[in-house]
């Protein structure tokens, strides 16, 4: 064995490491064979899979300084939960990558996995693989199944005359960002200041997917066209305005902020129309559908921001629309 390559033993560490990650967690009846072999083995789902990835890069998504290994993991999940959260699904299975850089103990690893599982279990997921490999960067990729009924919420579904909602509310993640990288300078009552801040903070490094009123919606006939907010309001909104080839004309004053981020803000709708990272929905709905009543079905505050129109223009009107030069720059976070 001593003829191995050095790259061959280090290998064999890792395999023991992510059967010790592996080692806690819970599968349902759904997975025939979990980790622990080349493939795992999920039963068939029903209706239509839903199939999507994402990775977590640190210094790009997260910096281990902010917050807990532990909510760093649940969030990893959330992301791609998210993803199919906005198609109207079900989460079944995934499998985890981790990049591990020199550095990195084991126990942020299994801090890390603990979070994962977490968030799996509550989302009714099987997390059936992991892998683990060098690299530079610490980084977390997680590639995840679903399944959906008959129609999936689509992003080239909207047609002129819908009417677009958001749930929740919008910029929270941006601003907690902001205060993480020491970006937002506090303003007058500290003490009201403090708890808006850590409300902001909460909602940047513990997201929620919108699970279950995504799969509501999908339950309407026709299904809306939705999307979830992971890059910015407006940049989302621009996906199903694209891919279904319409515009939009968007109330500024209707966009739904908390009393936190108006704590910090005020009027200033900057970080409400292009933050991302928030995981709300944005869905497009044929007229007659009333706040209250999807607020009340969805189990979430609902509100309807605008219309969908001919063209390809987004009109943002409303007595709070923010300058409009300034977006791009403030949509980048290098
Ligand atoms: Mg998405």
């Amino acid at each position: 064995m001593s003829k191995l390559p050095d790259a061959s033993r280090k290998l064999s560490g890792e395999f023991e490491l992510i059967a010790r990650l592996s080692a806690g967690i819970r599968l349902s009846r759904r997975t025939i064979l979990g980790p622990g072999d080349d493939c795992a083995i999920v039963s068939r789902p029903r209706g239509q899979t839903l199939f999507t990835i994402d990775s977590m890069v640190e210094n790009v998504h997260f910096d281990l300084r902010w917050g807990s290994a532990q909510a760093l993991g649940a969030r990893a999940l959330t992301v791609n939960l998210s993803d199919i959260a906005a198609m109207g699904g079900r989460p079944t299975a995934c499998v985890v990558n981790l990049a591990v850089r020199e550095g990195i103990a084991t126990r942020t690893l299994e801090r890390i996995y603990a979070g994962l599982r977490d968030a799996a279990r509550e989302a009714s997921t099987d997390i059936v693989g992991g892998n683990i490999t060098r690299a530079r960067e610490l980084s977390i990729t997680i590639a995840m199944l679903g399944e959906v009924g008959r129609a999936a919420m689509r992003r080239d579904t909207a047609r002129p005359g819908d009417e677009i909602f958001v749930t929740g509310t919008l910029g929270d993640a941006a601003l907690g960002w902001r205060i993480l990288a020491r970006k937002l300078k506090p303003r007058g009552n500290a003490k009201k200041d403090r708890a808006a801040r850590k409300y902001l903070v909460g909602r940047f490094l513990r997201p929620q997917a919108r699970l279950y009123p995504g799969q509501r919606l999908a339950a309407l006939r026709p299904a809306p066209a939705a999307i979830d907010v992971s890059d910015g309001f407006m940049q989302d909104l621009g996906h199903i305005l694209e891919r279904s080839g319409v515009g939009a004309e968007i109330d500024a004053s209707r966009i739904p902020v908390s009393p936190a981020y108006r704590a910090l803000m005020g009027d200033n709708l900057v970080h409400a129309l292009t933050g991302g990272e928030d995981y709300e929905l944005i869905f497009c709905a044929r007229p007659g559908l009333r706040e209250s009543e999807l607020s009340r079905r969805l189990r979430v505050g609902v509100r309807r921001i605008g219309t969908i129109v001919r063209g390809r223009r987004v009109n943002l009107i409303g007595d709070s629309a923010p300058n409009i030069a300034g977006w791009d720059q403030l949509r980048s976070r290098g």
